[in-house]
């Protein structure tokens, strides 16, 4: 089976992990703009991050065999620096039409303040000038309040539901999502929060009509196995093969599939891995490594 990890962040993450991601079956990742864990202090540090989303990580996931795209935003946290916010949502239109960006996002709240309130308003309105799909954030606190807040700002903003992809879903919040009409994505968190033990319940509550499901991996404590670990754990508990397969691969595709940059062709006629490649003068490969042409593991075992 095929998956995809319509949310993860893997600027944090390690060449085992994509290695792991694609014997998983993992064959396309989208990448959310996001915070790095330290407060950025200056517009270039968003440029070059930006820029490295689009360049950089995307050549480091074909060395491992996995078609990387992303989304572009300011996120909210960051929002609450006006100063800086004000720089960057400048530059974004420039990043938005890049080949390979599927949406506008990760962007929405995260203490519901005024600040985070202002700058997304203006990258919905952004979403709708370009004709992108939205990719929403929704609160940890007070999430149900956020998520709620977070659809009736798009729906102001003339943004058709159909366009928007809310993420961070529970229990809680899923009903008003779809019967709103918008996409309902879930991340699966190990431990905590959203697991994939309640993933299988809600997908035999509700379906996998708009459902999707993501890892957001990212520097954190994370999985970015969540995705095929979750549709194991679904065929396991009784639910079908296609059902799954519009939870875990279709609805991703679809749903973002809108921006007409997500095209199932891009690694279904792949070329093969080719860990030769260079990205501006530099590989992955590292003291004296020959290239891996055939699906040879990089783990020491
Ligand atoms: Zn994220």
């Amino acid at each position: 089976m095929m998956f995809i990890d319509p949310h993860i962040h893997m600027t944090s993450r390690t060449t085992s992990d994509y290695e792991a991601m694609r014997d998983a079956g993992i064959v396309a990742i989208i990448e959310p703009a996001f915070w790095l864990g330290q407060p950025r202090t200056e517009t270039g540090s968003f440029k070059d991050y930006f820029s490295s989303l689009i360049g950089w990580e995307r050549f480091r996931a074909s060395q491992f065999g996995i078609k990387h795209y992303c989304t572009i935003g300011l996120n909210s946290k960051e929002a609450n620096n006006e100063a800086l916010a004000e720089e960057v949502i400048e530059m974004l239109p420039l990043f938005v039409a890049k080949e390979g960006v599927v949406g506008v996002g990760e962007i929405g709240y995260d203490d519901q303040t005024e600040a985070e309130e202002k700058y997304f308003r203006l990258q919905l309105d952004l979403a709708k000038e370009v004709n992108l799909p939205v990719q929403i954030h929704t609160p940890h606190r007070n999430k149900k309040a956020g998520t709620i807040r977070s659809m009736e700002v798009c729906i102001e903003h003339g943004i058709d539901p159909g366009m928007v992809i809310v993420d961070h879903n529970n229990e809680e919040t899923v009903k008003d999502v779809l019967d709103r009409g918008f996409w309902a994505a879930f991340t699966i968190y190990p431990f905590t929060k959203m697991g994939n033990e309640r993933m299988v319940e809600v997908v035999k509550k509700y379906g996998s009509k708009r459902i999707s499901i993501n890892s957001a991996a990212d520097w954190g404590i994370s999985d970015p196995l969540a995705v095929p670990k979750t549709a194991a754990l679904m065929h396991e508990r009784g639910i079908s093969a296609e059902d799954i397969r519009m939870v875990c691969y279709q609805n991703a595709l679809t749903s973002f599939g809108q921006s007409g940059q997500f095209n199932e062709s891009d690694w279904l006629n792949d070329v093969p891995i080719d860990q030769s490649q260079r990205f501006s003068g530099s590989s992955i490969l590292r003291g004296g490594q020959s290239p891996d042409k055939n699906e040879r593991s990089n783990i020491i075992r």
